[in-house]
C-alpha cells in the first residue's frame, strides 16, 4: 500500500472508532492527516463515515486550499489547514461535535486541568474558542488562538478540536477531553471541581510531550 493510501486508510479507522464511541454522528466533524508541507488528507463533505473509501478522501493544499477531482472536502477545511500552518508538529487534526466538550462549550467555560491524563495531553487548560460562523475566517482565527500551546480547544455553540502528533494521539486527546468535560460537569452537582495547579499541569503536559517523542523515536 502506498504512503498516501495507508494515511488515507487511517483517517477511515479513526472515523469508524469516533462514531463508535460516539464522539461523532452521521456526517458531523471532520479528520485530516498532513500529508507533507503542501497538502493534508481530509474527509469529504457531507458523507458518512461508516461508508468511506479510500478514493473519498481529499488531498487539499494546506496554503491554498486548492484540491483535485471531483470530491469535495469537508466544508471546515480551513481550520485544519490553519492549523498545520501555525502547529509545525501537528500532523492530525480531528474535529468533533462531542457531547460534554459541546455542553461546556455553550457555557462558555474554560475547563482546567482536572485530571492527570488531562494534564498531560493537552496542557493546562481547554478554552473555548469565540463564537462565529462555521467555515468562516473569523471562527478560525478564534480556534487558533484559543488552541496556542494546547492540544484541544472547544467552540463555543459548536463542538471540539483535538490534535497531535499523530492521528492515535489526536484521538486519545478527543477521549480525554470527553472523559474530563464529563467529570467537569458532573462535579459541579457535588461542590464542583479542583483543578489541579496550574504550573503543574503544564509540567506534566510538558514531561508527556518530551516522553512521548522520545518513546516514538525508540519504536521506528
Ligand atoms: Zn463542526
Amino acid at each position: 500500500m502506498i504512503y498516501q493510501d495507508k494515511l488515507k486508510q487511517e483517517i477511515i479507522s479513526a472515523g469508524l472508532q469516533l462514531l463508535q464511541k460516539g464522539l461523532v454522528s452521521r456526517t458531523f466533524g471532520n479528520i485530516s492527516i498532513r500529508l507533507n508541507n503542501e497538502q493534508m488528507l481530509i474527509t469529504p463533505s457531507g458523507r458518512k463515515y461508516d461508508d468511506l473509501r479510500l478514493s473519498d478522501i481529499v488531498a487539499v493544499n494546506i496554503h491554498s486550499g486548492r484540491f483535485a477531482g471531483k470530491i469535495h472536502p469537508s466544508s471546515e477545511y480551513k481550520l485544519h489547514a490553519a492549523i498545520y500552518e501555525n502547529r509545525p508538529e501537528i500532523n492530525a487534526v480531528i474535529h468533533t461535535h462531542q457531547q460534554n466538550a459541546s455542553t461546556i462549550s455553550v457555557a462558555r467555560k474554560t475547563l482546567p486541568s482536572i485530571l492527570d491524563d488531562q494534564a498531560q495531553l493537552i496542557g493546562e487548560d481547554v478554552r473555548v474558542a469565540e463564537y462565529a460562523d462555521s467555515s468562516s475566517d473569523k471562527l478560525v482565527e478564534n480556534v487558533v488562538r484559543a488552541i496556542e500551546n494546547r492540544m484541544a480547544a472547544m467552540m463555543a455553540n459548536h463542538g471540539a478540536i483535538c490534535i497531535g502528533r499523530d492521528i492515535e494521539e489526536a484521538f486519545v486527546v478527543s477521549q480525554v477531553l470527553e472523559k474530563a468535560a464529563k467529570a467537569f460537569i458532573e462535579a459541579s452537582f457535588i461542590g464542583g471541581a479542583n483543578a489541579i495547579d496550574r504550573n503543574n499541569a503544564i509540567k506534566l503536559h510538558r514531561e508527556y510531550q518530551g516522553n512521548y517523542s522520545a518513546e516514538a523515536r525508540k519504536n521506528r
